[in-house]
């Protein structure tokens, strides 16, 4: 077999991130070797994201620079292949479009790219298939975190979002595969699994549902800790929060998604639930777990959204007071319902709210982080910070923290003081390690 070297770039969410072990993982079991060089690869992989409108022309403009780079491509220069959501969403159009593309393979085809590659027949390969990738061991990346994709594609169609469009319908994957994967990786010195799919509380397999498989992963997963992302609204329930009191090894962040204060705007987006059922979960889940840590997404300026729509989206951060929030101005994506939606809000007001909503949310983040000053977390240690005499780590809440020096393996427990916070980065220092 002949040895081909591949170098990739990814773009988006914790999936794609994952589908990238997940793509490496079979190429390297097919006899590629990954290159941090892209002028020293045979094949060069990009793994898009559609979500949003910048980063679909940011993957767009890179397979258009690297396209440039090797016009009139000779004997020996690298193969261009386009993976991932705006792969799916496009086919055959990209191919037309862009010269020096290859291949565009979507995300239910990776299994085929090995041959694809060898084969270097230009094509687009964007079928919707029923299967997952169970059997492919990802090259992860991350340790100790470690990815567990539970289900894949999604049911809702939230009016703005194009990810069912382009990852299909919603498929759970089998509990026991699951679980077998979760033991390989406790086993394996991973600390910190995280269950990933699209709306992971609708997960469900013959019997399972998502609380049972929660449970069982806690027991699976040993010492290491759990969390899951993503969560929705409509279908996180109190089952789930029960488990998660029951098990100490299931981490106290949740991060649900409100993306609008208004029922209004809520309906317009369709996503099944109402602000007093929103407000209705919070209240279980804090009177059950008070120190949750909470995390929220928001859309500012979607279409319709009135001032008064906008002033009770503050009026809920000011109400729920999140620890952090993922603040996005509203991006039309052609192929959602919502694109065709009347009342579009202007670009300037959909930043002027975005921006209103980032500083009002940076004080409350501010305030959150600082009433954790002198008090003693444990941490998971995950790897080197930016400055070389300090340690990144991660609370049970999903803060980052930094510590002074470089005393600890990744992958160890440690209790440390919090001296100080900076929005949701924090520092600390060690005060003992967690025999585990
Ligand atoms: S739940 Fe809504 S926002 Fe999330 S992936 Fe599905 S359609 Fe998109």
């Amino acid at each position: 077999m002949i040895i081909m070297t591949y170098y990739m770039d990814v773009y988006g969410c914790q999936m794609n991130v994952h589908d990238s072990e997940i793509i490496a993982g079979i190429l390297e079991a097919d006899g590629f070797t990954n290159v941090d060089n892209p002028g020293s690869a045979d094949v060069i992989l990009l793994v898009s994201c559609a979500v949003r409108e910048h980063a679909e022309t940011r993957v767009l403009g890179r397979a258009s620079q690297l396209g440039g780079l090797w016009q009139n491509r000779k004997q020996g220069e690298p193969l261009i292949v386009l993976c991932g959501c705006v792969a799916q969403e496009h086919g055959q159009d990209l191919l037309d479009r862009f010269q020096n593309l290859d291949l565009v393979v979507g995300p239910d085809c990776y299994r085929d790219l090995p041959l694809l590659i060898r084969n270097s027949t230009r094509q687009a390969l964007v079928e919707f298939r029923k299967g997952d990738y169970t059997g492919i061991d990802p090259l992860r990346k991350r340790f100790p975190g470690a990815f567990v994709t539970i289900m894949r594609g999604c049911n809702n169609f939230c009016s703005y979002c194009i990810v069912p469009y382009v990852r299909g319908r919603e498929r759970s994957r089998s509990g026991d595969s699951i679980i077998k994967e979760i033991r390989d990786l406790s086993e394996k010195g991973y600390r910190e699994i995280t269950l990933l799919g699209q709306n992971v509380n609708s997960y469900r397999e013959l019997d399972t549902s998502f609380p049972e498989l929660l449970d069982m992963a806690s027991d699976a997963a040993g010492s290491a800790w759990i969390r899951f992302v993503t969560s929705h609204p409509r279908d996180f329930n109190r089952e789930t929060v029960e488990v998660m009191v029951s098990k100490d090894n299931i981490c106290n962040h949740l991060h649900l998604p409100v993306q609008s204060g208004s029922d209004g705007i809520l309906q317009r987006m369709n996503r099944g639930y109402t602000i007093a059922d929103y407000r209705e979960k919070i209240r279980m889940l804090r009177d059950s777990i008070p120190e949750i840590v909470l995390t929220t997404d928001i859309i500012t300026g979607f279409p319709g959204e009135s001032l008064d729509d906008f002033q009770r989206t503050v009026s809920l951060l000011d109400e729920i007071r999140y620890d952090n929030a993922f603040l996005f101005k509203y991006s039309e994506r052609t192929g959602t319902s919502a694109y065709d939606l009347a009342d579009v809000i202007p670009e300037h007001v959909r930043l002027e709210r975005l921006n209103y909503l980032q500083e009002f949310q940076r004080g409350i983040t501010l305030e959150k982080s600082g009433e954790l000053r002198n008090r003693i977390l444990n941490v998971l240690v995950t790897g080197s910070a930016k400055k070389p005499d300090q340690q990144a780590a991660r609370t049970r809440g999903n803060r980052m923290v930094i510590l002074q020096g470089t005393d600890y393996e990744p992958g160890t427990f440690v209790d440390v003081r919090i001296t100080r916070a900076d929005g949701w980065t924090h520092f600390g220092e060690p005060v003992g390690v967690e025999d585990i």
